[in-house]
Formats: structure tokens, sequence, C-alpha cells
């Protein structure tokens, strides 16, 4: 992502600075005054997608939908939805607001299971919102204070260093650097807020060992981009001394949802529509497709967009106050499920409380692994091991989950010396193959 130019930079800060009081008491209005601008701002977003991006204009007419149709929720569900893979497939000029200049955009890409990445675009000098959402984000967890440093460990710096007048810095250390150079660089920034992904921050403990000092000490802790369960999470806060947050967002959605100091995820009500739908697109009061509307993507617009996420919505009765929605529960990527040979699917959010369960249990030395389902019927697990770890520790392992899995498979349990990561560094422990029935 390129930097901001000194005017993107100016008019950012300026925006922020004026939205700032409403963005603060965003989360704390009642339900109905939130759900009531969400579908002003959704109806204008609509009817400019529906008259200036050529991908929305060709799909609404297809659909009966002409601009100013849109007076209800109802009329907002009767839209098309659209998954990644699909518009991957659609021509980048289609996919953004005629008269968008490009270079007047910030670019990120985001990956998908079908290996094609889709280029997102964001409009460079109308991105203040995702200032404000990390004030909000840090705030959640902690108290965030204006010269509090946040080093955040990704695959590019940021379009800006921090606020004006060096205010709230942040610093950049890319998710290929050694772990021993990350390790090295944490201890002389001496960060109050760390973010990265799980992988990155179970490398960096594993790195320094039991006991020993890490040589820095963050008053906070944000995961992001790959699952991680609860209770390593857990495990990994008392071991930094700090709370372990997770966060939700997505290049397309930008920040959908991070917990608050009750670890409950709460959406961000201001910045996207989400909707949990089940397979046959109706509203789900169960664990469902997120199907999520960006509500300040106006050079390309997410509309009814699904991001491939299961994930269960409910009302908000969290005791921090904030009325946004909660995430009952962040099941991971729908493609990460595995589909076993009776048809029955554990979604990667389940295996992965499972796996990490397993090793607390088994008491193994186990530092890392990551579970691939190959075919229905063959389950890869590569494990990194510690110096205690015993001689039939994969025996061991491989008898736990053949019990959770509970019918026949061939499971293959190795220990390696390194997992693999992808070209951005993310590594997902669980992945699958096998294509999930929609
Ligand atoms: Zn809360």
């Amino acid at each position: 992502m390129r930097p901001f130019s000194s005017r993107e930079n100016l008019r950012n800060q300026l925006l922020a600075g004026a939205g700032l009081l409403p963005f603060s008491a965003a989360p704390y209005l009642p339900s109905r005054v939130l759900a009531s601008w969400r579908l002003r701002r959704i109806r204008s977003l609509v009817d400019h997608a529906a008259r200036k991006v050529p991908l929305y204009r060709s799909l609404y007419r297809d659909a009966g939908y002409r601009p100013g149709d849109l007076r209800t929720w109802a009329d907002f569900r009767a839209l098309p939805t659209l998954s990644r893979d699909a518009l991957a497939e659609v021509p980048l000029q289609d996919r953004l607001a005629e008269g968008t200049d490009p270079a007047s955009c910030l670019h990120s890409r985001s990956s998908g299971s079908s290996g094609r990445s889709l280029t997102v675009f964001h409009q460079a000098d109308g991105v203040a919102i995702q200032g404000l959402a990390f004030l909000r984000m840090f705030n959640m967890g902690m108290d965030y204070r204006p010269w509090h440093r946040h080093a955040y460990i990704y695959t590019a710096p940021f379009p800006s260093a921090g606020a004006a007048g060096g205010l709230y810095p942040q610093h950049f250390i890319h998710t290929l650097a050694p772990i021993p150079e990350t390790l090295k660089e944490l201890r002389r920034l001496q960060p109050q807020v760390l973010s990265c992904y799980p992988s990155h921050l179970r490398e960096l403990l594993a790195a320094v060992g039991i006991g020993e000092d890490l040589g820095f000490r963050p008053q906070a802790v944000w995961v992001n981009s790959e699952m991680s369960s609860p209770s390593e999470r857990k495990a990994m806060a008392a071991r930094l001394g700090c709370p372990v947050y997770d966060e939700y967002s997505t290049e397309e959605l930008t920040r959908v949802a991070s917990q608050c100091r009750q670890g409950r995820y709460h959406v961000y009500e201001d910045m996207v529509h989400m909707e949990v739908l089940d397979p046959s697109g109706a509203a789900s009061d169960g664990v469902g497709d997120v199907v999520a509307t960006a509500l300040h993507s106006f050079a390309m617009p997410f509309i009814r967009y699904r991001q491939g996420d299961l994930a269960q919505l409910r009302p908000s009765t969290c005791g921090c106050g904030r009325r946004f929605q909660e995430l009952e529960s962040l099941e991971g990527r729908r493609n990460d499920a595995f589909v076993l040979p009776s048809g029955r699917v554990l979604s990667s959010g389940f295996l992965l409380d499972a796996a990490y369960g397993l090793l607390m249990e088994l008491k193994l030395d186990v530092l890392d692994f990551t579970f691939e389902q190959l075919t229905p019927e063959r389950v890869q697990v590569e494990l990194v091991v510690g110096p205690s770890f015993p001689v039939h520790g994969c025996e061991e392992v491989s008898r736990y989950l053949m019990d959770i899995f509970g019918e026949p498979l061939t499971l293959q349990v190795s220990e390696v010396e390194v997992l693999t990561r992808t070209a951005s560094g993310k590594r997902n422990p669980i992945r699958s193959r096998v294509s999930s029935p929609q």
C-alpha cells in the first residue's frame, strides 16, 4: 500500500477530527437509531452502485431493481449477493465507480480459495474512518493513549505512520522478517500495543522459551487474519502478562468486529452492515454465511458480499454497554471446514479449539501445528515439536484425533522443522482442499 500524499493525509486528518465524536458515541446508540441510519446509508450506496458501477448496474437491472426502489430492509434483502470468487472474475474497471481515478486510490489484495486474488481499491483521501477504527479497537481493550507506540507485523506498511503531530505512532515490521529480527525490533521499539497474526505471536513466544523474559511488555495484543482459539489466546495472554484480543477485518470490508474487555466480539455497525444467512439465503439465527456491506466504500462498493466466513450474530447483552451486535461465534472460513466421509462438517473454529485442547490435555511439547484435509478420507497433521516431545507422541496425537473425527480416515501425523506460510507470510492452522457444501 502506498503512503498518503500530503493532501490526502491532511484531508483524512481533518475528516478524522470531525468524525471523532459521533464515531465514539455510535457503539452506545440504541440499535433502532443505528439501523435507521444504516438503511439511509445503504439506500444511497445501492443507488450509487446501480448508477455508477457497471457490475452492479447490470446485476441490479437483471434483478429488476431501479434506483429509488430501496425503501425497506426487505427491499435490500431482495438484492442478489456476490461471492468473492464471482467478483474475482469481474474486470477491475467494472467493479470501480465510473469517474474514479485509480491513482487516487489505495490498492490491496485479498487472496481467496480459488487461488485468484481480488484487487481492492479505497479512495485514498476518504479513509479517515479506518484511523478512527484503530482508536476504537484499541480503546475497547485498553486505555489507548496518544503517545502509545503500536507495532504491527503485516505484509505492507500502512499509508500513514500515525496521526498529526506524531501522535498515535505506528511502526511496521514485515511478516516475512525472520523471528529473531522481529524480536530484536520489538525489544528496541518497546511497543505498548502489538498487532500480528496469531502464528507470529506463537513463534515469537516459542523463540523466547518458557520462563525467559520476552524483553518487551505490551499492554495489549491484537491478533488478526488467521483463526486463533480462545483457549490459546488465554494461554498466550498469561505468558505475555497482558490481554490478547482477536479482531475480524478483511481487505474488502475493512474493520468488521473486534473483542471488548469482556471478550465479546462487537460488529462495527457504523462501518459494515452484517447479515448471517442460512443455505437458502434467509436470515439465520444460528451459524451461517457472513454476508456484509461496507458502508463507506463508494469507489469500489462491496454490497451483500459473501466473505466466505461462518459466524453467528446476536443482539448485544454485553456488560461493556456497547449496543453493537455481537458475533456469538466466529467459526472461520467456510472453505477451511473439514467435510468428513459421512458428510459431517467440522468448522475450522471447532477443529482449532479441539487441536489446542488436545495439546493442553496431553501436555505434549508442541510449538506449532497445521491440520490439512487433503481428500475427504485423508487428513495431514504437521507438528513443530520441542525437545521433550516423546518418541511415540505422533501416535498419541493420532489416536486422540481419531476419537474427535469419529469415522474412518487416513490420518498422517508427522514432525516437521518448519511450517509453510503463504507468499504474504500468512498461515492458517486449519486448511481444507475439499470443497464445502454451499
Ligand atoms: Zn462488550
